[in-house]
């Protein structure tokens, strides 16, 4: 009998790509999303499928799925700076209430939870590389605190459902990803260098420009998720690309590789924008076996492609 798999967020950028993945190994997929961030257009492809169901529900209200659920991946949340921005008060109640509910249903179904934590709960690190073992530095205040707390709270009741419930859980640190499906206007750096530097336009800048940030592609990243969704890991393990580049750098990247004559303009840093951002992803590669396989070129080769035919 297959596997069930409930993905909260299947709608949205990486959500989706979990779907077709999961569906390619042969798991039933519910996919749970309110379209906050998330687009129809990601899971059409899917809609014919009998493995597929599609739930159009808002994570933060309770839910009874009338069937087995064997694994729990929690992914609803707003996840880009602009869009958390956008919705505090949901980014808040989807890491906290939301959180809560899917927990909740992975106790009483016996799942595996696992929630889609983030860098951010390293705030503007004073490590780095950042290790799991680093215990952050957040402005709770701040502009990113909404989604920054959401996520540390997420995590730390998620190893309260595993210490009082013993429920199967697992928490993946997720670095800076990106690919295919990323909707052109969310405000992150990839999609916004790419359609500006495929529209002419200049690509924006924040700040001078020296500040880093890794990239992993989309699919690097759905395979390190799966390694963890079947590991026996329940401690936070990082997943991301560590290949490091300041913004100046990748915004010259990416004009290289679209081959655009677009010119650089400067615009303000966004309030508490981390200076530094790299995974030690030591620990990664030790429980799971993991590392990425896909060149920061090679996956933005593709990623430019899907957004000249979108
Ligand atoms: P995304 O915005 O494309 O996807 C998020 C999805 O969640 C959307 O489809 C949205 O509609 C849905 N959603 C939001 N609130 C909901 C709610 N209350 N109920 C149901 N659905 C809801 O973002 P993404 O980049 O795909 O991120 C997915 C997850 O991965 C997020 O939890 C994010 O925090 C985490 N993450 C992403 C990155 C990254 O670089 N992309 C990095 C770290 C962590
Ligand atoms: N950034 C930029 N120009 C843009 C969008 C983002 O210079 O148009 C910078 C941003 O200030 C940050 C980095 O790129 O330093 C990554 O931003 P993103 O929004 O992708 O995600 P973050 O890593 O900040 O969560």
């Amino acid at each position: 009998m297959k596997k069930t798999v409930l993905v909260t967020g299947g709608a949205g950028f990486i959500g989706s790509h979990l779907c077709r993945f999961l569906l390619d190994k042969g798991f039933r997929v519910v996919c749970v999303d309110n379209f906050l961030t998330g687009s129809g257009r990601n899971i059409t492809e899917f809609k014919g499928n009998s493995d597929f169901v599609f739930i159009n529900h808002d994570v933060t209200k309770p839910i009874e799925i009338p069937e087995p659920v064997h694994y729990v991946l929690h992914f609803a949340s707003p996840a880009s700076p602009f869009d958390y921005a956008a919705f505090p008060i949901q980014t808040l109640k989807v890491g906290s209430l939301g959180t809560h509910n899917m927990l909740g249903l992975a106790k009483v179904k016996k799942a595996v939870f696992l929630l889609a934590s983030t860098s951010e709960v390293y705030g503007d690190p004073l490590v780095h590389p950042q290790p799991e073992s680093y215990w952050g530095n957040v402005n709770p205040i701040g502009p990113r605190g909404v989604y920054d707390e959401a996520k540390r709270f997420a995590e730390a009741l998620t190893m309260a459902y595993h210490r009082v419930h013993k429920t199967d859980t697992k928490i993946a640190r997720i670095f800076n990803t990106y690919g295919e499906c990323m909707r052109k206007n969310d405000g992150r750096v990839v999609p916004a260098f790419i359609t500006q530097a495929l529209s002419g336009k200049p690509l924006t800048v924040f700040g001078d420009g020296s500040q880093t940030r890794s990239f992993c592609y989309v699919t690097d990243l759905v395979e390190g998720i799966y390694r963890l969704m079947l590991s026996k890991a329940s401690e936070p393990i990082n997943l991301g690309n560590p290949d490091e580049y300041t913004v100046l750098e990748f915004a010259g990247k990416i004009l290289k590789l679209t081959g655009s004559g677009s010119k650089i303009t400067f615009k303000p840093l966004p309030v508490d924008d981390p200076k530094t951002r790299c995974p030690d992803i030591s620990k990664a590669k030790k429980l799971l076996n993991w590392q990425p396989k896909v060149s920061v070129d090679a996956g933005l080769k593709r990623t430019i492609e899907w957004f000249r035919h979108n």
